[in-house]
C-alpha cells in the first residue's frame, strides 16, 4: 500500500509507452509486453540476421528479440535504455529472452555470453553498458555464465594516432581484444549486441572470438531492423 501511495506522486513510467506502470508491472507495461514486434527469429535458423553474415564469418546462427522500426515504440524502448539512465530495462528484457532462448535447441548448449563492449569513455558517460544489462538478464534465466573481461575494447588514443586516415580505419575494425584467450577456448559463446544493423561490429567481435579458439559463436540482440 505503501509503495502504491509513493506511486501516486511518483509515478514509475513504461519507458515504451510512457504510460504509468501498475504496482505488479516491473520496468515495462503489460500491454508493451505483449504488443512489442517479436521476431521469433530464435527458432529459425534461416534467418534475416543470419543471412547478414553469410559468406562473411561463419556464425552458427543469430536472433534478435524485437523489430525495429523508426519512431516505434522499440526504438523509444532502446533510447530509454541507452540514453535514459535505465539499466533495468536491459536487464529484464534478458531475462524474458533467455527464457526463449532455453526454448531453441541452437542456444541452450551456450557456455559463455559476452557482450560487445562500449569503449571504457562511452561507458563512464553513460554509467553503463546497455548490453551488458541485456546480457545479465540472459545470463540470469539461462543459468549461464557473462563476462566482461574476456572481449574489451582498446583504447583509440592507443591505436589511432599517428596512423593515416586509411589505416585509422582499419584501425576502428580492430580495438576489439581479447585478453584472456584461455576463457574461450573451444567455448560455445554467445556474443550479444543492442542492435544489428549492418552486422560490422558482430562480425569483427566474432572474428577474434575465433582466432583465440572459440567453438561456436552464435548471436542474441534487443533488435534489428524490418528487413
Ligand atoms: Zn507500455
Amino acid at each position: 500500500m505503501v509503495r502504491d501511495f509513493i506511486h501516486l506522486f511518483y509515478p514509475r513510467i513504461c519507458p515504451s509507452c510512457g504510460d504509468a506502470l501498475r504496482s505488479h508491472e516491473r520496468v515495462i507495461c503489460l500491454t508493451c509486453r505483449l504488443s512489442l514486434p517479436q521476431t521469433g527469429f530464435h527458432l529459425q535458423s534461416d534467418n534475416p540476421i543470419s543471412r547478414l553474415f553469410w559468406g562473411r564469418i561463419p556464425i552458427h546462427s543469430a536472433t534478435a528479440m524485437y523489430f525495429f522500426r523508426k519512431s516505434g515504440y522499440v526504438q523509444e524502448l532502446l533510447h530509454q535504455l541507452k540514453y535514459g539512465k535505465q539499466p533495468d530495462i536491459g536487464i529484464e528484457l534478458g531475462r524474458w529472452y533467455g527464457n526463449d532462448l532455453l526454448q531453441s535447441t541452437e542456444y541452450r548448449n551456450t557456455e559463455l555470453i559476452l557482450p560487445v563492449p562500449l569503449h571504457p569513455r562511452k561507458q563512464l558517460q553513460r554509467g553503463y553498458n546497455q548490453s551488458e544489462m541485456f546480457s545479465r538478464g540472459l545470463s540470469e534465466t539461462m543459468a549461464c555464465p557473462c563476462s566482461t573481461d574476456v572481449l574489451v575494447k582498446q583504447s583509440e588514443t592507443e591505436t589511432q594516432t599517428r596512423k593515416s586516415r586509411f589505416r585509422r580505419w582499419e584501425n576502428v575494425r580492430e580495438v576489439f581484444a581479447i585478453p584472456q584467450p584461455e576463457a574461450i577456448h573451444n567455448k560455445r559463446i554467445l556474443l550479444v549486441d543492442d542492435v544489428i544493423t549492418t552486422g560490422a561490429t558482430i562480425e569483427a567481435c566474432a572474428r577474434m572470438l575465433f582466432q583465440h579458439g572459440a567453438s561456436t559463436v552464435r548471436v542474441a540482440s534487443i533488435a534489428a531492423p524490418v528487413f
